[in-house]
C-alpha cells in the first residue's frame, strides 16, 4: 500500500526506512549487510529511504550508494528522499568553520549533486530542506528546486522541521507544490499534532512524515516516569490486538488523518519486518487517546 503525498506526488511506501543510523549497526555497514536491509525493506512493502547529506558524518549515503550499485536494478524498485541545507563541521567538510544553516542556491544545487554521485543515482526523488535557516531567501530556494526539476535532478521537493509560516513563505514562491513537511512526531513528541503542523498538512492535502517515530529508541530504554507511563499504556493496548509496543507506537501514528509517514530507523531486520506489519493494526479511537493521556500526563480538556 502506497501513499501519493500530494496530488502531483511522488508515490512513497506507507512507512519509510531512514538511513541516519546506518553506521551504527553493530552487524556492520559492509555493502552486503545494507544490501540485505534493503531487500528485507523492499520484500516487506518499504520502498522509500530517507537520508540527508550530512547522515554518518557525510557518510551514509555514499555507503547505501555503494550497496546499491552491487544491484544496479533495484533502483527503479525505491525511492530516494535526501535534505541538504546543514553544514557540519567536519573533517569531511574542513572548510565549515561553525555548524550553520546554508539554502543559498548553489549551496542547494551543490549538495544535490553530491548526493547524486554518493547515491550513484541520476535522480533524487524527493528534495528536503532540513531545516528552516533563518537566512533563508524564498526566491533564492525556488530558484534551485526549479533548475533541479528542470535538470531532472530532483523530481520532487519538500521540507523538514518547518513551521506552517515558514512552508507558506517559501511554497509562496514556487510553481509547483511542496509535498512533505518531515516533522519530529511521536508518542513521545506530540508537538505537531497541536501546533498547527498537522492542521496545515492537511488543509493543502499533503503528507507529513514523522521521524523519530519511535522517539529514537528512548520509548524502550528511558526509566523517566512519563516514558514508564507510556511504555505500559502500549503495552496493555499491544496484548488486546496482539501485537508488539513498538507496532503499537507505529500504530498510534498511522491513525491520524494526517496520513503521517513514519520513518523508522531501526538496524535490526527482525524490528523491521514487524514494524512494516504495524499498518494491519487499527487503534480505536479510546485506544488512541489513552496513549495521548499517558504521553501527556492528563485526559483531554
Ligand atoms: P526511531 O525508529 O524512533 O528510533 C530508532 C532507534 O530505536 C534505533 O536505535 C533502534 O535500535 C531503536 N529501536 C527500535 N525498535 C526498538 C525496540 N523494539 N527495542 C529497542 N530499541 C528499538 O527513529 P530514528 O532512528 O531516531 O529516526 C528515523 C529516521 O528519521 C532517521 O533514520 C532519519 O532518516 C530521520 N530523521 C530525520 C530528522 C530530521 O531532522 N528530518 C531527524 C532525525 C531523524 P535498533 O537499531 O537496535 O533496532
Amino acid at each position: 500500500m502506497n501513499i501519493k503525498l500530494s496530488g502531483e506526488g511522488p508515490e512513497l511506501s506507507r512507512l519509510v526506512y531512514g538511513a541516519w543510523r546506518l553506521k551504527e549497526d553493530p552487524k556492520g555497514a559492509t555493502s552486503q549487510r545494507i544490501l540485505s536491509k534493503i531487500n528485507t525493506a523492499l520484500e516487506h512493502g518499504i520502498t522509500s529511504f530517507d537520508h540527508a547529506d550530512i547522515y554518518g558524518d557525510y557518510g551514509c549515503e555514499e555507503l547505501f550508494g555503494k550497496a546499491l550499485s552491487d544491484s544496479p536494478r533495484l533502483r527503479d524498485s525505491l525511492q530516494l528522499i535526501t535534505k541538504c541545507g546543514i553544514k557540519l563541521v567536519s573533517e569531511q567538510r574542513p572548510d565549515h568553520v561553525i555548524k550553520h544553516y546554508d539554502t543559498s542556491r548553489e549551496h542547494i544545487i551543490w549538495s544535490v549533486e553530491q548526493s547524486l554521485r554518493s547515491l550513484r543515482t541520476d535522480r533524487i526523488d524527493l528534495l528536503l530542506i532540513h531545516r528552516p535557516d533563518p537566512l533563508l531567501d524564498a526566491d533564492e530556494v525556488a530558484e534551485a528546486f526549479v533548475a533541479l526539476r528542470t535538470e531532472g535532478k530532483a523530481l520532487h521537493f519538500g521540507v523538514s522541521n518547518f513551521s506552517v509560516a515558514q512552508m507558506e513563505l517559501l511554497a509562496s514562491r514556487l510553481p509547483f507544490p511542496l509535498v512533505t513537511n518531515q516533522v519530529e512526531c511521536s508518542v513521545m513528541q506530540m508537538e505537531a499534532l497541536h501546533d498547527g503542523t498537522l492542521d496545515y498538512c492537511q488543509r493543502i492535502c499533503l503528507s507529513p512524515m514523522a521521524w523519530s517515530p519511535l522517539g529514537g529508541g528512548a520509548i524502550f530504554s528511558s526509566p523517566s516516569p512519563r516514558e514508564q507511563r507510556i511504555r505500559d499504556v502500549l503495552e496493555l493496548i499491544a496484548q488486546s490486538h496482539q501485537a508488539t509496543l513498538d507496532q503499537i507506537a507505529i500504530a498510534w501514528l498511522l491513525r491520524h488523518p494526517a496520513k503521517i509517514i513514519p520513518v523508522i530507523g531501526t538496524n535490526d531486520t527482525d524490528r523491521l519486518i514487524r514494524l512494516s506489519r504495524s499498518k494491519e493494526i487499527v487503534l480505536s479511537r479510546t485506544e488512541w487517546f489513552q496513549i495521548w493521556s499517558a504521553s501527556a500526563g492528563r485526559p483531554v480538556p
